[in-house]
C-alpha cells in the first residue's frame, strides 16, 4: 500500500483508506464477521476477498446496465478502489419475500412472497440500533432531502429489478438486501458500499429445507455451520453466470 494511504474510517467489515488521489478511496474487506448489532462477533475464513470479488461483479455489472456506482477497480482481490463519497446515513432494504425483521415486527410468515418489492429505510446508527425510519422521522432529522429519497427509492427498485434478474441466472432467490447511497462531489447520487451475502438474503431456488437453502450470512447468525462454503458458492455461480453471458454478447 502506498504510503500516501491513511486509514480513514474502520467499520465492522471494511477499512477506508485514502489515497493520492482525493476523489478515490481505497476499501478493504475484512473476514471479521458481526450480527445482530456487532453482539456477536466472529471470523468468516476469505469472507474479505470472496464479497470483494462478488460486490466487484455485481457492481460492474449494475454499471453496464445503467447505475452509477462508487466502483472503479480491484488493486488486490480483497481490495476495491472506489469513487469518494459522502455516504448517506440510510440503509435502505429492499425485501421480495418476507425474512428477518419484517417477520419479527409483522408477524408475516417466512418465505411469504410479497406482492410487491418494499423499500424501507433504516437510520444508520448503531448507537441507535438502526431504527426503521418514517418519512416524516427522516425529514426530521434531516437524513436526506425529499429529492434524494425519490432518486433512491426509484434506483433501489431499478437495482432491485437487475439484481433479481442475475441471481435467478445463477439459481439463487434474492430474498432482501441492504444498499447504502452516497453523494460525490458534483452532488450526484452512487450506489456505495457493498452488495455481498453479509447484506443480502439468498436462498438456493433447488434447495426447499429452510436452512440448507441458506447462502448468506443468515449462516453465520444462526450457526448453521458451512458459512464459507455457501459465500464461495455464490461467487462461483456469479462469476460463472456473467462469463457465460460475455461469451455469448461475444459470440451474438
Ligand atoms: N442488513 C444489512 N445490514 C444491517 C441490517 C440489515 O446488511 O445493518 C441486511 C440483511 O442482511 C438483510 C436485509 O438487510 O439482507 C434485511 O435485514 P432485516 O431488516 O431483516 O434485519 P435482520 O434483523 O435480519 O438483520
Amino acid at each position: 500500500m502506498s504510503i500516501d494511504c491513511q486509514k480513514l474510517y474502520e467499520g465492522k467489515a471494511k477499512i477506508l483508506y485514502t489515497t493520492e488521489d482525493p476523489e478515490i478511496l481505497l476499501t478493504d474487506f475484512k473476514d471479521d464477521a458481526t450480527a445482530f448489532n456487532a453482539q456477536k462477533k466472529g471470523t468468516i475464513i476469505d469472507k474479505g476477498r470472496m464479497n470483494c470479488g462478488i460486490s466487484s461483479k455485481l457492481f460492474q455489472t449494475l454499471e453496464l446496465q445503467g447505475i452509477k456506482t462508487h466502483f472503479i477497480d480491484n488493486p488486490t482481490p480483497n481490495q476495491m478502489r472506489v469513487r469518494a463519497v459522502k455516504i448517506l446515513p440510510l440503509e435502505v432494504v429492499v425485501r421480495n419475500i418476507a425474512a428477518g425483521s419484517l417477520c419479527k415486527q409483522t408477524g408475516l410468515e417466512l418465505g411469504t412472497v410479497l406482492p410487491q418489492p418494499l423499500v424501507e429505510f433504516y437510520y444508520k446508527n448503531d448507537s441507535l440500533g438502526d431504527p426503521l425510519l418514517t418519512s416524516d422521522r427522516l425529514y426530521l432529522l434531516n437524513l436526506a432531502t425529499p429529492e434524494q429519497v425519490d432518486t433512491i427509492t426509484h434506483l433501489a427498485l431499478q437495482i432491485n429489478k437487475l439484481l433479481q434478474e442475475i441471481f435467478r441466472q445463477c439459481d439463487i432467490i434474492l430474498v432482501d438486501f441492504k444498499l447504502e447511497f452516497g453523494v460525490d462531489s458534483q452532488q450526484q447520487i452512487l450506489l456505495a458500499d457493498e452488495i455481498s451475502p453479509d447484506t443480502c438474503r439468498l436462498w438456493d431456488a433447488s434447495e426447499t429445507d429452510p436452512n440448507r437453502r441458506v447462502m448468506d450470512k443468515d449462516r453465520f447468525r444462526k450457526d448453521l455451520g458451512n458459512v464459507e462454503d455457501a459465500y464461495q458458492e455464490v461467487l462461483q455461480r456469479i462469476l460463472q453466470t456473467i462469463e457465460q453471458q460475455n461469451q455469448n454478447q461475444a459470440n451474438y
